[in-house]
């Protein structure tokens, strides 16, 4: 099995984006962007589009799709970004929360029309999270309900019986499950080249290998070289943003690990079903999120080891053999009697801000805005937060710049060991009670879940 290589869907040397020159000397730039994820790509891009007279340079420290962006589940879905509750108290109220949650669901197909539906392997096959617990389908009928006080129609979301659920995908002890046709099934890395490919045509500059060290009044510093930005400079680094001078506790690198099978034989999906493809998850506390892929796999994630210390990040993807075994043993538990040979493990890390919820932070002093804190739903955030950067750097007033994304960075996260501590401490708590609620009846969600909500502001 391999390891690491950033991800399966980045170590497929046919599919993977282009490589750039790298920065060798200093240039003038009229918008610099910092990132070479989706997030990156699609700021570059629509700033390029919006206004072809302006130059826009976009700089990334290793490869198109290093980040999260090329190591993802691929579930491009309308899916809530941030808290309701915490995108209300903006001056947008209930309604900017309600206006979020509408380009969400419009943006999923503008992004499989730019991109080429069959080019990223994309099929709508809308997201199921199953429920296999007494508390877990309690759990998930209360989401639903409170979905619908956000005015969110039974067409968008509701719940499914069992038998309902079975007749999708086959999975044991299921008891019932959400489902919500607003989501497709995408293939990353086919989706970051598409891209890639789209900024190039509208005149971008791209950058690889070339890592942004500081920021200054007159622009930045890159490999060295001092590039001057007259407009502004986007810095779209997500759960990669500690480089930044007095950022480092700003977004928690939160770990999500991932492992993708070898092509399933046709008894075995026959056993499974699952033909619509749907993105599929679980209501547990440490939930998992799989897609089937194009090609017949299984890709399935989880947290693994949540947060490393001092805002740490992996090495390339690389995995412990702890979070291989548990995210091959979920395998075993969702579809018993399948055998599966696990081909390819890696890991990752999401942007989480301090209340969980997005941002586009503009200082017009300074020329900077920062973009991201989408924690584990990005795909079609990227999109929408990357566009909404342009409209405000092309000076536009649109249904994004009105967005209650559009604010100030949240609060920093505590100090270390506090954040360590608490990290962990919180994803022991998560497994914990979903250990209690494996073993009981109750309906109820087992304490140690409800004190971590608490604590975690969720
Ligand atoms: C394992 C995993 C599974 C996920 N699954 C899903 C999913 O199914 N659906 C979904 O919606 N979301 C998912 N997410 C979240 C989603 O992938 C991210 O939110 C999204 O890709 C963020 O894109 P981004 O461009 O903002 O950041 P990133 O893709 O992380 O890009 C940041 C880039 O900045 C670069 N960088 C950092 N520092 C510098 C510097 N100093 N100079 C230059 N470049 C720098 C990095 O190398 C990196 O390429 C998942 C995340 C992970 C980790």
């Amino acid at each position: 099995m391999k390891n690491g290589q950033i991800s399966h869907w980045k170590a497929r040397p046919d599919v993977d984006a282009p490589r750039f020159p790298a920065v060798e000397a200093g240039f003038d730039v009229d918008v610099a962007v910092i990132g070479g994820g989706l997030t990156g790509l699609w700021a570059a891009w629509a700033v390029a589009v919006r206004d072809p007279s302006l130059s826009v340079a976009l700089f990334e420290a290793e490869t198109i799709g290093y980040g999260a962006s090329g190591r993802n589940g691929g579930w491009l879905s309308a899916k809530p970004v941030g808290l309701r509750p915490v995108l209300a108290k903006q001056p947008q109220g209930r309604a900017g929360v309600r206006s979020a949650d509408t380009i969400l669901g419009k943006s999923l197909d503008e992004v499989v029309d730019l991109l080429g539906s069959d080019t990223i392997d994309a099929k709508r096959s809308g997201w199921l999270q199953v429920a296999r617990t007494a508390s877990e389908l309690e759990r998930a009928t209360r989401y639903v309900d409170k979905a619908r006080t956000w005015d969110i129609s039974a067409e968008n979301l509701r719940m499914l019986s069992a038998a309902e659920t079975t007749e999708r995908v086959v999975v044991s002890d299921v008891r019932g499950a959400i489902f919500s046709p607003d989501c497709y099934r995408i293939d990353p890395v086919k989706a970051l080249a598409s891209l890639t490919g789209l900024a190039v045509e509208a005149g971008v500059r791209i950058h690889t290998g070339s890592r942004v060290s500081e920021l200054t009044d007159a622009g930045l510093v890159v490999n060295g070289h001092q590039v001057r930005v007259a407009r502004q400079t986007v810095v779209a680094t997500e759960g990669y943003s500690s480089w930044e001078k007095g950022e480092k506790r700003r977004l928690l690198p939160m770990n999500s690990a991932m492992v993708v099978t070898a092509p399933l034989s046709a008894a075995d999906w026959a056993q499974v079903r699952w033909d619509g493809a749907e993105c599929l998850s679980g209501s547990a506390h440490t939930f998992f999120y799989a897609q089937r892929t194009a090609d017949g796999r299984i890709a399935i994630g989880g947290r693994g080891k949540p947060y490393r210390f001092s805002s740490g990040v992996d090495v390339d993807g690389q995995v412990d053999s702890g979070t291989v075994e548990s995210l091959g043993q979920s395998l075993r538990d969702l579809f018993p009697g399948v055998s599966f040979e696990l081909a390819h493990a890696w890991c990752g890390v999401l942007g989480v801000s301090r209340d969980w919820s997005p941002f586009v932070d503009v200082d017009a002093d300074a020329k900077v805005t920062h973009v991201g804190g989408y924690a584990g739903q990005g795909l079609t955030a990227a999109y929408m937060g990357g566009n909404l950067v342009a409209d405000l750097i092309t000076g536009r007033d649109t249904e994004l710049t009105r967005l209650p994304w559009v604010r100030q960075r949240p609060r920093r996260w505590e100090p270390e060991p506090l954040r360590w501590i608490g990290a962990n401490a919180l994803y022991k708590a998560y497994s914990w009670a979903d250990h209690i609620e494996s073993r009981s009846k109750s309906t109820s969600t087992a304490w140690p879940a409800r004190i971590a909500d608490r604590i975690a502001g969720r």
